[in-house]
């Protein structure tokens, strides 16, 4: 009999993980069960698509459970929602929400990739209609039904995800109250490197509301009212978005370990503490690189690499995912935001001796036309002199570095090797001194 993979989960890391598997070992048999009724989805473009620049869901898909079937031989179960497993029989048990019938399913190997739980604020209200959050497309059709037909429209949260619905809502011409606990924006960012971002947000008709709680949602069955402890919104529509909690319903209930971070735990090879049972993405744990600490950073590349790696070891392979540093990356109207490893104030909670330099500096040759500044922090240790950290801002030259610092990061680079590394020149692209060379530089005379 074919050795059998069921796989919970058919977004990044899901079907990263049946891909792999299945091309490696091509006589597996992988099912991947996925509730919603899309698979292998992009819901990061969503904003993109609520602004006008992408013209239909559809184009947010990398591949539909159709091409998995046909082309890859993968048996995807779209709108089937597994609702038990009982790994002593080797089972899932999932409903298909189209009939309503239960389907059984045995398996050798399993692949938990659930993702995350969207998390709400402790609030009154939260039942009301027109409060959404968003996980998949099939959310973020709903809550486009819902912005179509309203004026005004509450954001909670200044994260990432935030910013980036702010922005496109604005550019459908809709009011936006953006608020936040919080007392700046993009809380992963040291306050005084962000808050010049503020004024962007202003100045583009976004009613900004930092450090207020969420006291209740109040509305006739709708909402139409955010109360905070320190004022009144009137909306028409809500969108939550503070961040997620990794979904470990069935590692609970099979008894499989959590991490510290409450996130599933599991080995470099994405298996968990119960033997044949695999869990990658956003339902999982990782090692932050610069704390070598545990550490819960969920993200799209994150989980895709977790699933392909979960997928090549079910197939008998022997790949690794070492961890992350941590990275981000944002476009917020015409600022491009970037961060790579540990903010200064993250890096002194997590007990280094750190500091930083702030410079700003051209992202081409002074000469060359179109010159811009990009603006960096540089944080890194006073005992090693190692790099623990950058954050980029600019309207240009922002993820070329991000990507580079990435690696010095990764590698464990000091300053000084940060100051010589050998990056390219050419004045449409960078001045002769890279900025984060420059960078550098600054950093070793604070260091002497
Ligand atoms: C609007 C938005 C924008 C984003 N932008 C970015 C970005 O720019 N960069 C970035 O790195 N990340 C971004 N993300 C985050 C990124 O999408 C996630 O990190 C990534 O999708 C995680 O993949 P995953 O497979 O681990 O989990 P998810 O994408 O959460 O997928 C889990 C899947 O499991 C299914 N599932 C759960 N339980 C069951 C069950 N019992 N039965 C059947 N199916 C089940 C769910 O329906 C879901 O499809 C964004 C997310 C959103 C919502």
């Amino acid at each position: 009999m074919k050795e059998k993979v069921v796989v919970i989960g058919g977004s990044a890391a899901g079907m990263a993980a049946a891909a792999r598997a299945k091309r490696k070992k091509p006589d597996l048999e992988v099912v991947v069960f996925e509730r919603s009724k899309y698979v292998s989805y992009a819901p990061c473009g969503l904003p993109y698509l609520y602004e006008g620049l992408i013209d239909s869901f559809d184009r947010l898909i990398y591949y539909t459970a159709d091409y998995f079937r046909r082309e890859r031989g993968i048996d995807v179960r779209t709108r089937h929602e597994v609702v038990d497993i009982d790994h002593s029989s080797r089972q899932v048990i999932a409903i298909n929400l189209n009939s309503g019938k239960e389907v059984i399913v045995e398996y050798d190997k399993l692949v938990l990739a659930t993702g995350g739980i969207s998390l709400k604020p402790r609030a009154e209200g939260l039942d009301l209609s027109g409060i959404y959050t968003i996980r998949t497309l099939d959310d973020g059709e709903k809550f486009l039904k819902a912005l179509i037909k309203s004026n005004t429209v509450g954001i909670v949260g200044v994260g990432f995800g935030g910013l980036e619905m702010a922005e496109a809502i604005t550019k459908m011409g809709k009011k936006v109250v953006l608020i936040g606990k919080s007392d700046h924006i993009l809380p992963m960012f040291d306050k005084e490197f962000i808050e010049v971002i503020n004024n962007v947000i202003v100045n583009k008709g976004i009613s900004l509301r930092l450090g207020e709680k969420i006291v209740s949602f109040e509305g006739d069955g709708h909402v139409r009212k955010i109360v905070t402890d320190k004022g009144e919104y009137k909306v028409d529509s809500v969108l939550i978005s503070i961040g997620i909690k990794p979904n470990t319903h069935f590692a609970r209930k099979l008894g499989v370990k959590l991490g510290v971070t409450g996130a599933i735990k599991t080995n470099e090879y994405m298996q968990t503490s119960v033997k044949d049972i695999y869990s990658a993405g956003d339902n999982t744990e990782t090692i932050n690189l610069v704390t070598g600490k545990p550490a819960y950073i969920p993200s799209a590349p994150t989980a895709n690499k977790m699933g392909r790696v979960a997928g090549d070891n079910i197939a008998g392979g022997s790949m690794k995912f070492p961890g992350v540093v941590g990275t981000v990356i944002l476009k917020f109207f015409n600022e491009h935001i970037g961060k790579a490893g540990l903010s200064y104030n993250e890096a002194l909670r997590e007990g280094f001796n750190a500091s930083y330099v702030d410079i700003s500096h051209n992202t081409r040759s002074h000469y060359y036309p179109g010159t811009k500044k990009v603006r960096i922090r540089l944080v890194f240790d006073l005992d090693t002199h190692r790099v623990l950290g950058g954050q980029f801002m600019g309207y240009e030259g922002v993820i070329e570095r991000v990507f580079a610092l990435t690696a010095v990061i990764t590698s464990k680079m000091t300053v000084e090797d940060l100051a010589t590394l050998d990056l390219p020149y050419n004045p449409p692209f960078t001045p002769v001194w890279d900025p984060l060379i420059v960078a550098a530089s600054v950093a070793m005379r604070k260091l002497s």
